[in-house]
This record gives C-alpha cells, sequence and structure tokens, in this order.
C-alpha cells in the first residue's frame, strides 16, 4: 500500500512484540470510548482500532515508528539553568519537574534524535505532551537549537514534531525595519503554504535583569501601526500580524 504500512508498521510491530507488555492493562479511547489494549493500541501506533482517532504519542513510540527499523540515536541537550525564574504556582517548579519524570520516565518534553526515515538521514526532535503538557522551557529551547546544529553540522533535514498548543503556531517573523520585512516577504515568497506571523520589535529592549526600566509603549505601539499599514498597503493579507507582547516581556534583542 505504502511505505509505512509495508515497510515500517511490521518493524514496528515486532519491536512492540518482543517488549514486555502487560496484557492486561487497557486505555480507553478518547472519541469512542472504547477499551484497547495497550499492545493493541501500540501496535496501530497509537490510533484507535475501533474509530481511527488519533491519541498521544510520546516522542520515543513516534521515533520508533519514524526511523527504519526503529533504529535511532539520541541527541544529548545541554542542562539549562535549573529553575531560573524560581517559578510557583500550586507547586515549586522543581517538584512539577521532578513529578513529571517519575510519571513519564523522561528527562524532560523534547527528544532530539538521528537515524534514517525511508533511508535518508535526518535529524528530528519531537515534544512531548504527557511531559507538563510539553513545558516550553529552557531546556526545549536547548533542544530545538542541538536539533538545528545537528542537522546544520550533518547536512541533514530536521523535522520537528511540536505537541504542545501555543508551539504549533508556525513561522512568526519579528519586524525590526524595513530590512526585516523584505526578509519576511522573501520568506512567504519561498514557502506560500505556510501561514506567517508578523510582530514588531523593539528597538530599545531593557535588560532582562533590570527591573526600572521603562519599555517605550509609545514607540512599540508606533512601529504596529507601520506594520500594520505596510502589510495592508502591500496586499499582503496571509500574514497576521500579532501585537508586541513577549519581545517585551524578555528584552530580546533580535527576535524571538
Ligand atoms: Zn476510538
Amino acid at each position: 500500500m505504502n511505505w509505512i504500512t509495508n515497510y515500517v508498521r511490521p518493524r514496528i510491530n515486532s519491536i512492540f512484540s518482543r517488549r514486555e507488555m502487560p496484557e492486561n492493562l487497557w486505555t480507553k479511547c478518547d472519541e469512542c470510548g472504547t477499551m484497547l489494549f495497550h499492545r493493541e493500541l501500540s501496535g496501530n501506533l497509537n490510533v484507535c482500532t475501533n474509530c481511527g482517532h488519533h491519541m498521544g504519542i510520546t516522542p520515543r513510540a513516534r521515533f520508533a515508528a519514524l526511523f527504519d527499523g526503529g533504529l535511532f540515536t539520541e541527541v544529548a541537550v545541554p542542562a539549562p539553568t535549573p529553575d531560573p525564574l524560581q517559578f510557583r504556582d500550586q507547586k515549586k517548579y522543581p517538584d512539577r519537574l521532578r513529578a513529571a519524570q517519575k510519571e513519564t520516565g523522561e528527562k524532560e518534553a523534547m527528544l532530539v534524535a538521528t537515524g534514517e526515515m525511508g533511508r535518508t538521514p535526518i535529524v528530528a526532535a519531537a515534544q512531548d505532551f504527557s511531559f507538563m503538557g510539553g513545558s516550553m522551557g529552557m531546556y526545549v529551547g536547548n533542544a530545538i537549537i542541538a536539533a538545528a546544529e545537528e542537522a546544520v553540522k550533518l547536512k541533514r533535514p530536521l523535522i520537528l514534531f511540536s505537541a504542545a498548543g501555543g508551539a504549533r503556531t508556525v513561522l512568526k517573523i519579528v519586524v525590526f525595519d524595513e530590512a526585516d520585512y523584505r526578509w519576511a516577504r522573501d520568506v512567504a515568497g519561498r514557502y506560500p503554504a505556510l501561514p506567517l506571523y508578523l510582530q514588531p520589535g523593539n528597538h530599545t529592549p531593557p535588560p532582562p535583569d533590570d527591573d526600572a526600566a521603562t519599555v517605550d509603549q509609545a514607540g512599540i505601539d508606533a512601529r504596529m501601526r507601520w506594520l500594520v499599514e505596510r502589510v495592508v498597503a502591500d496586499g499582503w493579507f496571509t500574514a497576521t500580524v500579532l501585537p508586541q507582547l513577549h519581545v517585551t516581556l524578555w528584552g530580546n534583542r533580535r527576535g524571538v
């Protein structure tokens, strides 16, 4: 039928059948409510065998399905600063992280690996929704950078699987000046099917550690108006202009 059915799935089935899978565990399909044995569900790549509903899949299971023979090599991700924001809601962030590690058996919310897909060498990074909703902390940032660097180093394509709601928001380009705007148009020209968001940047961001720094909101608003007018004047209706927000919050100098 196709290479996924003929080539990958039999191999995946053999991988899953080799592993110790308790037969008495089952999962309820979110869509149709059918009780499915874990083994049956895993063998069908987490797609309900009754209604065809696609359930979540962990990066490890995804890579086992994606790479030829289920074989891949993990790419090391540099460890981030632990708990940089000292964030706390009902729980302290490090406690939340430890609980997620215990529950999933994974270190963090993204896995990076190299291997072959249909005999083409690639690099892949996959986000793990079961790990704190795919929490995009510093580790996930480091993982994306590590994946990109590995792809450049090995001259391979990079495939990025995002699994958090916010991470699905396609491509965003922060526009500071005419040159950035032209660059955004070039990107849109090269990838016409890709929705593109534009965001006006802040030319004079405060240093991230300076609480007393003020934000030039009037300047940002003016840049926003310029950008909206420019997009409308160019008849560029497929690009969406987003309000400037986290460039201000993070004091990011050049983009997001
Ligand atoms: Zn179902």
